[in-house]
């Protein structure tokens, strides 16, 4: 199978995926955040701020997430979810 075939063949499952995905929301759970920092550090995006002063992280920009689910993987505390 040549590549553009290749590309052809697997766009199905690409779109069944992207359409998942746009379904998937953050659900962020201040009370067990611990203001560690690693979703602000591991979003690609920019949805994640850092409040130094309260110790927390502050989601924002919640229509740029890609639903990548880094944060969810990075937070120790299990502060966040995707779903
Ligand atoms: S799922 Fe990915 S894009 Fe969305 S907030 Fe988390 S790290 Fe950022
Ligand atoms: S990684 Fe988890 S505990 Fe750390 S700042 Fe982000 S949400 Fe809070």
């Amino acid at each position: 199978m040549n590549r553009e075939t290749t590309f052809w063949a697997s766009l199905p499952e690409h779109w069944r995926i992207a359409r998942t995905l746009r379904r998937l929301q953050i659900y962020f759970y201040p009370l067990k955040c611990k203001g560690v920092w690693e979703c602000y550090e591991a979003c690609p995006v920019g949805c994640w701020m850092p409040d130094r002063a309260g110790h927390k992280a502050i989601f924002r920009e919640g229509e740029r997430c890609i639903a990548c689910g880094a944060c969810v993987l990075q937070c120790p505390e299990d502060a966040i979810e995707l779903r």
